[in-house]
């Protein structure tokens, strides 16, 4: 309470890049949507799947992951 380490460099754990816009964020503000990315691999629909994190609190970063491509 009141300690919290503001500016600190310590937490490097509990940080994720933004697939959309690059920044890296504190995990508490990346949320992830899974693609099914098989169409494009050739495989059957529900086969493959990726991982897109982006910013939760940013509306671009979310629009962004939903149109997001490999
Ligand atoms: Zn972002």
């Amino acid at each position: 309470m009141g300690d919290e380490d503001v500016g600190g460099m310590k937490k490097e754990q509990g940080t994720h890049i933004c697939m959309v816009c690059g920044e890296l964020r504190p995990e508490d503000k990346i949320a992830v949507v899974k693609k099914d990315v098989s169409e494009k691999h050739g495989v059957p629909p529900g086969t493959m799947f990726i991982d897109v994190r982006y910013c939760s609190d940013r509306n671009e970063c979310k629009v962004g992951a939903e149109s997001y491509s490999i």
